[in-house]
């Protein structure tokens, strides 16, 4: 296939990195997105350390996330996805900022990990029954808070519900995370969505394809790019490949960060910590990243409240 035919704006140069290509066909009805995310969910899988099962339900739901945060706009909007569920996973809580970054941790890494059948982890019954969140930080006075009840636990299925229910966009959400002797060796997703000129036709074309379309990992792992698997979801010669952005996982942490969470604690809380000589250690739920406070640096937070 030539290169050229495949060029968005924005892609990165290395065409196997982590990156998302978003689109727009079928005569401007549908909005079309592809994501890579091979590298950031082995990134989580490492700092996690996560079992199979929860492995995958957190690369699933970092995918989405970032699917749905893709149009944010402004430098500092942010978006969190929230999913509590009944299942031994417990749940994640994901983080995405602008310019695609996004961190996530899961409440459990270390569950067990059952199958469908082989090769195919049941993630469903790992988040069992409950709810998706999404706080969506966008600068204005308030946060977005949209919330459903999931209806697989499977996590492609339940964000196309939530934007279903609480967005008002009919969209399909196919999510996939493959793993080898539990590494992660390909991620990643697609989103179709409506746009409101969308008719009947489109609906009925678009169900057609997705019948019996490949698994997004499969597709990746025949070399197939983001903008490539676009183009065969959508078979239109005419589709317009709007941008390409690099995704990574990225956590901002810092050790005045953690002071600022510290400080909520309060005075007694404080006090009690500062009785340590040895000081005490934190650390990031995101990243894992360790922050050091000496009993010093205690005493002077303590001061500054
Ligand atoms: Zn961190």
């Amino acid at each position: 296939m030539a290169k050229d035919a495949y060029y968005v704006p924005g892609m990165p140069e290395d065409v196997n990195s982590d990156h998302i290509v978003k689109a727009e066909g079928l005569e401007g009805k549908v909005r079309a997105l592809a994501i890579r995310t091979t590298a950031t969910c082995e990134k989580a899988r490492q700092i996690h350390d996560t079992t199979p099962a929860a492995t995958a339900a957190l690369g699933r739901f970092m995918t989405g996330s970032l699917l749905i945060a893709s149009n944010m706009k402004g430098d500092t909007d942010t978006q969190t996805t929230l999913l509590k569920g009944d299942g031994p996973l417990g749940g994640i809580t994901c983080v995405c900022d602008f310019g695609n970054k996004v961190r996530a941790y899961p409440i459990n890494a270390k569950i067990e990990t059952k199958y469908h059948k082989p090769g195919k982890i049941d993630v469903g019954s790992a988040v069992g029954n409950g709810m998706l969140t999404i706080i969506r930080d966008i600068g204005l006075k308030e946060p977005y808070v949209g919330s459903v009840e999931l209806i697989s636990g499977e996590i492609a299925e339940d964000f196309a519900y939530y934007l279903a229910k609480s967005e008002q966009t009919k969209s399909i959400v196919a999510l996939g995370v493959l793993l080898e002797k539990g590494i992660v060796t390909q991620a990643g997703g697609l989103m179709i969505q409506l746009l409101p000129n969308a008719d009947d036709k489109t609906i009925d074309y678009l169900e057609q394809r997705a019948s019996g379309f490949p698994d997004i990992t499969f597709l990746l792992g025949e070399g197939f790019s983001p903008a490539q698997i676009i183009d065969l979801f959508l078979g239109d010669p005419e589709a317009i490949y709007l941008e390409a952005d690099p995704v990574s996982f990225s956590c901002p942490c810092s050790k005045e960060k953690m002071s600022t969470g510290l400080i909520t604690l309060g005075r007694e809380e404080l006090n009690n910590l500062a009785q340590d000589p040895k000081g005490i250690d934190t650390e990031c739920h995101f990243c894992g990243s360790k922050y050091h406070f000496t009993k010093e640096d205690i005493e002077e937070l303590i001061k500054s409240i």
